[in-house]
């Protein structure tokens, strides 16, 4: 935040004057590979459907405030029943809401760093004490011991997976383990499950674990950032509870709507999906071929990638390229490391193209 006014100073929450805003470093370009969204864009019938249901949408009354439409759709997706399901304006309102039932002052949540700054922002907005597991700092992949040991004393433990923005992920094994080590609760983030290798998902431990809290979007595979919509699946009491703390009328009908669509659709997402996963294969050949440029196995949308001189690369790709990338070059444990969504082939082409160019002019 930047310097307050001695009369807000006096009167704003003391931690919340310490808060440090979410910014998402947004610069608009041609490119816009800097916040792992899908590239490809609604597929068109699926727009086309999408619109005719929004036509169709009444505005002057209330949204169905717990969307039990949607949360039919999406139990029988997943296999589960609507009340283990919760949606929210995103994933991130589902995130808050997590940490204002189950965090608060004298709580404390696991997180496994370098991952994302959400957690942390949350954390602080409710005054939850955060302990950091961090990952190896060569292979970024969890050090499973200490984060058993670590979560026997948490109230909230957080694991990302894929995580963003390394890419790696967490076996269902271990989150078996973790949910008996921990007496409090284990959220896994799975906003990019859909473009990981068939099984990663621990979803099939909620019928064991009533700890257990499995977080989606809507916003990275299935092209509704722009919508706001996320849905957590978990026990029926954890459910109840997250109930209760959410905001009414979050989730507005236009949102319902395309989400329903979406959900009934989903099956046409699934070559463009296909594809993001090849592209991300020739994107990190590619990238790895570049002298000086590592790159990191990813089950994401997204290469996580280290060269010398980052942040200049990444000004440069921005001024003279017009291409967003994501910079965490002055990140804990992410030196000279770049954030890269995975695009359209012409996208990476330009991208691998222009780091080329620009690497060696800087180098
Ligand atoms: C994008 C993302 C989310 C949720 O995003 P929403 O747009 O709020 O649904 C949650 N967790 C991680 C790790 C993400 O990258």
């Amino acid at each position: 935040m930047g310097a307050l006014s001695r009369r807000i100073q006096g009167r704003v929450r003391e931690d919340v004057a310490r808060l440090e805003p979410y910014d998402p470093n947004f610069t608009p370009c041609d490119i816009n590979l800097s916040a792992n969204e899908n590239t490809y864009g609604m597929p068109e019938q699926v727009r086309v459907a999408i619109d005719e249901a929004i036509a169709a949408t009444p505005t002057n009354r209330y949204p169905d405030p717990m969307s039990n439409d949607l949360r039919d759709q999406i139990a029988t997706w997943h296999g589960v029943r609507r009340e283990n399901v919760c949606v929210g304006n995103g994933g991130d309102e589902l995130l808050f809401n997590f940490f204002l039932a189950f965090g608060g002052p004298g709580k404390r949540l696991v997180d496994c760093p370098p991952t994302f700054t959400v957690y942390d922002i949350y954390s602080k907005m409710v005054g939850t004490s955060v302990v950091r597991c961090w990952r190896d700092p060569d292979t970024f992949e969890l050090d499973i011991d200490a984060l058993l040991r670590m979560a026997g004393t948490a109230d909230m433990v957080i694991v990302t997976s894929p995580n963003n923005p390394t890419g790696n992920v967490i076996a269902a094994a271990d989150v078996a383990r973790l949910c008996e080590a921990c007496p409090g609760m284990v959220m896994i983030d799975e906003a990019y499950a859909e473009f990981a290798d068939d099984g990663i998902s621990c979803e099939r431990l909620l019928a064991t674990y009533d700890n257990l809290i499995v977080l989606h979007t809507y916003s990275k595979a299935f092209c509704l950032a722009g919508v706001r919509m996320g849905y957590v699946l978990a026990a029926p009491d954890v459910i109840e509870v997250l109930g209760a703390v959410r905001q009414p009328y979050t989730v507005d009908v236009f949102a319902q709507a395309a989400a329903q669509v979406v959900t009934s659709m989903r099956g046409v997402f699934r070559p463009t999906i296909e594809t993001i996963r090849k592209e991300r294969r020739r994107l990190a050949e590619g990238l790895a071929a570049i002298e000086g440029v590592r790159v990191w196995p990813s089950q994401g949308n997204f290469l996580l990638v280290r060269m010398p001189y980052a942040a200049i690369v990444r000004a440069r790709l921005r001024d003279k390229r017009s291409i967003l990338v994501r910079d965490f070059s002055s990140s804990p444990g992410l030196e000279d490391c770049l954030r890269i969504t995975v695009g359209t082939p012409r996208e990476n082409d330009e991208l691998l193209d222009a780091v080329a160019s620009i690497l060696k002019e800087v180098v």
